[in-house]
């Protein structure tokens, strides 16, 4: 017998407050969805690290390694997951978004793979995430995606992919990597200003100045992280510019 609080998605198994949340600003309903990894070795010592307000840190969700999923904050509420970030012009994403933490060491852990019960209930949470809210698939990201010079999460090795099978975010295969034409930090001219205009017109927040600068650099990787996971190195190779392309043309039509 329990009148424990009952978590908002059908996805999550539990409710573990966290008092790491305030009002979303604007009015914004949340449309969009942004995936972390904890990056610590503990998850119980992640999970606590979120629900202690001296953080300032939090989630709405945390999935655990074995597929266990918490609700830590209210959908409704403001959860302190993205910090200073950016996409499409807006840098309160905190206020648009829905977060999910997901337990897994990180980089700092030698970032070992995620496993396939914790995948799996990623997958169904995402999907009644996105369902609930309807959230378009190009506004499924990575934190790195948001906050690219700062963040890393959830990772190259981060099954994108297989979301994108199941319904989750926007994918294009990613062009072949091959020898040829690249750009890299320190080049100058208009096809660097071209490159960062792509990158902004997907999303990303890169000042459009035509040179090829460490912020870009940084930008570049995260794109690759994302969407051309087998060689994450912030050069601009042919591989990385017609995924970017692809992915652009194959954008999902905005909800009105
Ligand atoms: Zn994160």
């Amino acid at each position: 017998m329990s009148n424990r609080l009952q978590p908002e998605s059908s996805a999550a198994h539990r409710v573990i407050p966290s008092p790491n949340h305030g009002e979303r600003k604007g009015d914004r309903r949340p449309d969009m969805l942004i995936l972390h990894y904890t990056g610590m070795p503990d998850e119980a010592q992640a999970l606590q690290w979120l629900c202690n307000p001296a953080s300032e840190v939090s989630a709405h969700y945390f999935v655990f390694e074995n597929g266990h999923v918490a609700q830590l904050v209210p959908e409704a509420r403001r959860a302190w997951h993205a910090g200073r970030s950016s996409w499409r012009g807006e840098t309160d994403i905190n206020s648009c978004s829905i977060g999910v933490e997901i337990a897994n060491p990180g980089h700092d852990g030698g970032l070992p793979p995620f496993g396939e019960a914790q995948i799996a209930a990623v997958i169904r949470l995402c999907r009644d995430v996105v369902a609930r809210w309807s959230i378009p698939a190009d506004r499924v990201l990575a934190h790195s995606d948001v906050a690219p010079g700062r963040k890393q999460d959830p990772g190259q090795r981060f099954p994108w992919e297989r979301l994108h099978r199941a319904g989750v975010g926007h994918w294009v295969r990613p062009a072949p990597i091959r020898d040829g034409r690249f750009f890299t930090r320190g080049e100058e001219g208009q096809p660097i200003e071209a490159l960062q205009a792509m990158l902004a017109m997907y999303g990303y927040g890169v000042p459009i100045t035509g040179a090829f600068d460490a912020d870009t650099e940084a930008v570049v990787a995260a794109f690759q992280r994302h969407f051309r996971p087998e060689r994450v190195d912030g050069i601009a190779d042919a591989s990385t510019i017609t995924t970017l392309r692809d992915l652009i043309a194959a954008r999902p039509r905005a909800v009105a």
